[in-house]
């Protein structure tokens, strides 16, 4: 899904996780592992007011294992309460409660100490399109409640889902964000994992940064996959970049009349088979 946001969106958007901020003791704040800060909301300090968080990379079934620790890294030296999991099949799932449990310690034990039994932490997740969050919010609830590809501004009647015991409960309508479009690196990251659509940008184009990416962070991979014999000796020398475009091409059929090699084919091709996991786990940005 993708939508075209505007001011007046982003604005709508805003005001609507500030409105659900007064129900709730803690945000969710769910971003991609393979590119964290890219599917980052740029104004999320300012949008949740100081509320509890924590930030899950989610996606990390597809992500570069050894990047996320370091990113799950990054964000402890931030100060923030981070965990990594895929809610696809649930891996790290089932420590969000505890999780959410740990930033509310001092407060549930003064309760327990005085008698009180303490009541549920409201949680909300919030995060950009297609990041996972209804996928997140069925896994937690267990079964079918978001469905995935909400749309923003879109309102329904909000309930909450006891979750973990009934120690929590979550909002069942997540908090949509939109990421940074001024950059335009950022746009390119989210649309090579399909984050956002390929009409938005050139096909080409998004291929185009990848291979730039993938050769020189995963060249084993695509040297095995594409029977490529060198990488690029100057990352920098664009017809160095098209010239692996055409290789792949080539192994895979896309050509046109006069032998000519099917770019926008050979992109598809290549952006299908990265997203699909052909070319292993990968990620398109690292902290250190
Ligand atoms: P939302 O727009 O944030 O609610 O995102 P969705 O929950 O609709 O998920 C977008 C897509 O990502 C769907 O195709 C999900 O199946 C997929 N997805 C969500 N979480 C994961 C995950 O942890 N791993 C993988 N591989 N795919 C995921």
């Amino acid at each position: 899904m993708t939508i075209q946001w505007f001011p007046g969106h982003m604005t709508r958007a805003r005001r609507q996780i500030q409105d659900k901020l007064k129900l709730i003791d803690v945000v969710i704040e769910l971003i991609d592992a393979r590119l964290p800060i890219s599917s980052r909301n740029p104004m999320i300090d300012e949008i949740l007011q100081g509320k509890p968080r924590m930030i899950l990379l989610n996606k990390a079934d597809l992500a570069d294992p050894e990047v996320t620790e370091e990113w799950i890294k990054y964000f402890k030296e931030e100060g923030h309460t981070t965990l990594a999991i895929d809610a696809n099949t649930g891996t790290g799932v089932k420590d969000i409660p505890a999780t959410a449990k740990l930033l509310f310690k001092d407060k549930i034990d003064r309760q327990i100490a005085k008698g009180i039994n303490p009541r549920p932490i409201r949680a909300l997740i919030v995060g950009i399109p297609n990041v996972g969050k209804s996928t997140l919010i069925n896994r937690m609830a267990g079964r079918n409640i978001a469905a995935t590809g909400d749309k923003p501004g879109v309102t329904k009647a909000q309930q909450w889902i006891k979750v973990a015991n009934r120690e929590i409960e979550l909002l069942d309508t997540p908090g949509i964000l939109w990421p940074k479009f001024e950059d335009q690196n950022v746009g390119y990251r989210l649309a090579v994992t399909g984050a956002i659509k390929e009409e938005i940008l050139n096909i080409e184009d998004i291929a185009f940064f990848a291979i730039k990416y993938l050769v020189q962070f995963y060249w084993p991979a695509m040297k095995e996959r594409y029977g490529l014999e060198e990488p690029p000796k100057d990352i920098d020398n664009p017809d160095e970049i098209v010239a692996i475009m055409e290789a792949i091409g080539r192994k895979r059929g896309a050509i046109i009349s006069g032998g000519r090699v099917d770019l926008e084919k050979a992109s598809s091709i290549l952006l299908r088979e990265l997203r699909a996991g052909k070319l292993g786990r990968f990620s398109l940005e690292a902290p250190y």
